[in-house]
């Protein structure tokens, strides 16, 4: 075929999938036009799990009656003027897609009437064409129905999961929105069913109460505002005491500028945060609000505004795990495993017990009491569930009800100090503990300690970097080589010092510091190999290529130890954090309980 510009329908609808992924972006495109629009009530509706219908109504400007078909045009817009307006986008919005890609894969009805005007319009499209337009009586906001959400793109349809995983998906967005914006009343219904209804009264409390139960929500903390006062970076919002702790990463939340993102570095902050307060392979519950200049944040790195970039990282980091430590560490009971030589913070915990600033005592206090829907108390979200679009999700999630019953700590994973015994099938350290033998995988457990050096590292912001006596030259195939092109700003975070210079060819002047005995050639073919099935998170990124940097340059299988090499080792291990795995899950270490051999040996 020859060569061939795509008819604007065509290339609308390809654009369209990158916006509009499932249900809940299109309810998320349509919310946050109204957040933009000034709105103080937010109703949404669906049937069939937004297949059938997405109704949005608010009480917003609304759009005036000679621009209505200009919006579902793409890239019309009428919150950018300039290409400068995009160094400091104060709005949810800004790429003027989400109209014109909605309505090229559905049924549209939208009615609107301007503050300013006197008569609303009514506009119907399908498939992005225009099939009516008249001036209609109505109050001043928009109303927007979606329906038939992907009617003619049956592959998309395909994908779609059940009802029930849509409508979670849906949920899973609209209540932390309605957490973030407590000043605005939201209400959710889907098929008739109220599901969320928040009063708008701008008590975040009342909603988190609403959304996670009064157990969970009741026992959060709020970030005291004073932390960052007068700062650039102004970190707000709750988190969960030391004792409600999650499986997973799920009841994280990160807002940054008004926007729920998805940052896996903040993210880690936050988990830096409770660090030695939560049991291993255990996750905070938080709900992190960052405030910062609008030129210091990066929101168009993708369709689906999900993902920021930062001009200071470091900065952003320091500051929410400052709050967040401070926060947790005020209120932490005097019991928690806090470490004063580990924490961030040199002030010691007070031992006298803290005043009760829970949510549940913040509410009991307040007068007259907050008004919750009865259904939104009954019909629980569980925000562990996925985000609105694979981009949205963070690693990592299973889904757990809030109040799922449990122990009141993980197993231990943590390792007991272990004698070593000797080197097998050079393979594997055979060592002995208080009531166990040990067999330990030599690479696994190198890669693993390799891997938590270097991430501890990473988020600080300092890999030390060892310069190479000599700069060493890789030459990589034209496909690895793009590729690696692509990710020299990662490498150099990450203390890899490489340089384009000339095609394929790359100047390789300094390694990160354990690292140094590593053979630059091996190193930077596997770290493009690694690259290649690349994740849109660029945070991930990094974390792929660490993994790969270790597994690259830790001991491996055959290689002879002394026996003070292996003693180093284990008590690397047995100080890692996550001493039982490999960074790809793998286990490190095999016990065999006394019990256990002397049962086998006949004599238990
Ligand atoms: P963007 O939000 O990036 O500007 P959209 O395609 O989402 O792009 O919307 C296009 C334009 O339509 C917006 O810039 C705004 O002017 C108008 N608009 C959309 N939804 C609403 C609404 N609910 N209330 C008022 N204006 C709206
Ligand atoms: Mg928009």
């Amino acid at each position: 075929m020859p060569i061939r510009l795509l008819s604007e329908d065509i290339a609308a609808r390809i654009a369209a999938g990158e916006v509009v992924e499932r249900p809940a972006s299109v309810v998320k495109e349509l919310v946050e036009n109204s957040l933009d629009a000034g709105a103080t009530r937010v109703e949404v509706e669906t049937r069939a799990g937004g297949q059938g219908l997405i109704r949005v109504r608010d009480d917003g400007a609304g759009i005036p009656a000679a621009e209505v078909a200009l919006a579902f045009r793409r890239h019309a817009t009428s919150k950018l003027a300039s290409a400068a307006d995009l160094e400091h986008i104060g709005t949810l919005g800004f790429r003027g897609e989400a109209l014109a890609s909605i309505a090229s894969v559905s049924r549209v009805t939208c009615a609107t009437r301007h503050v300013d005007e006197e008569t609303g319009t009514r506009l119907r499209l399908e498939g992005g064409q225009v099939v009516s337009h008249a001036p209609i009586g109505r109050p001043p906001g928009t109303e927007l129905r979606i329906e038939d959400l992907f009617y003619n793109v049956p592959a998309r349809r395909k994908f779609l999961r059940a009802e029930r995983t849509e409508r979670r998906h849906i949920d899973a967005f609209l209540t932390r929105y309605a957490i973030a914006y407590p000043e605005i009343a939201f209400r959710v219904a889907h098929d008739g069913r109220e599901a969320l209804a928040s009063s708008g009264q701008g008590v975040a409390d009342e909603v988190l109460v609403a959304v996670y139960g009064m157990d969970l929500g009741g026992s959060l903390l709020p970030i005291p505002a004073e932390l960052t006062a007068g700062q650039e970076i102004q970190v707000r919002g709750f988190v969960g005491p030391t004792t409600a702790h999650r499986a997973d990463r799920g009841y994280i939340t990160l807002f940054i500028n008004g926007r729920w993102v998805q940052d896996l570095r903040v993210t880690y902050a936050i988990i830096q945060a409770y660090h030695t307060l939560l049991p291993t392979k255990r996750f905070p519950v938080a709900f992190v609000e960052v405030t910062m200049p609008a030129p210091e944040v990066d929101v168009n790195v993708h369709p689906a505004k999900t993902e920021v970039r930062f001009r200071d990282g470091d900065a952003v980091f320091r500051a929410v795990q400052r709050a967040v430590r401070a926060t947790v560490v005020e209120q932490a009971p005097a019991a928690a495993s806090w470490s004063p030589s580990e924490a961030p913070h040199p002030a010691p915990p007070d031992t006298s017990a803290p005043p009760d600033t829970s949510t549940r005592a913040r509410l009991a206090a307040l007068q007259p009491a907050p008004q919750i829907a009865p259904s939104a108390t009954q019909t629980r979200f569980s925000p562990a569930d996925q985000g609105a679009s694979p981009a949205m999700s963070a690693p990592a999630r299973s889904p757990e009800p809030p109040r799922a019953p449990r122990g009141p700590d993980a197993p231990a994973t943590s390792l007991p100090p272990l004698r070593v015994i000797g080197q097998a099938s050079t393979m594997f350290i055979i060592a002995e503990g208080p009531d166990s033998i040990y067999l330990i995988d030599q690479h696994a457990a190198h890669e693993r300690i390799l891997y938590e050096r270097m991430m501890a590292a990473w988020v600080e912001g300092n890999v030390p970097s060892q310069p190479l006596l000599e700069p060493v030259t890789v030459t990589l195939p034209p496909d690895d080589a793009a590729r690696l092109e692509d990710h020299l700003p990662t490498l150099h975070a990450l203390g890899l010092d490489v340089e384009a210079f000339g095609p394929g060819t790359f100047l390789v002047r300094a390694l990160p510091a354990p690292l140094t005995a590593a053979d630059p050639t091996a190193l930077l073919a596997d770290i493009a190999a690694s690259t290649a099935d690349h994740s849109p998170v660029r945070s991930e990124m990094e974390e792929q290529i660490v993994r790969r940097i270790c597994k690259r340059v830790a001991i491996k299988a055959g290689q002879v130890l002394t026996i003070e090499e292996m003693q180093r080792l284990v008590q690397d291990l047995e100080r890692a954090r996550n001493p039982r795995t490999c960074p790809h899950g793998r286990p490190t270490i095999l016990q065999l309980s006394a019990e256990d051999l002397a049962r086998q040996f006949g004599r238990g």
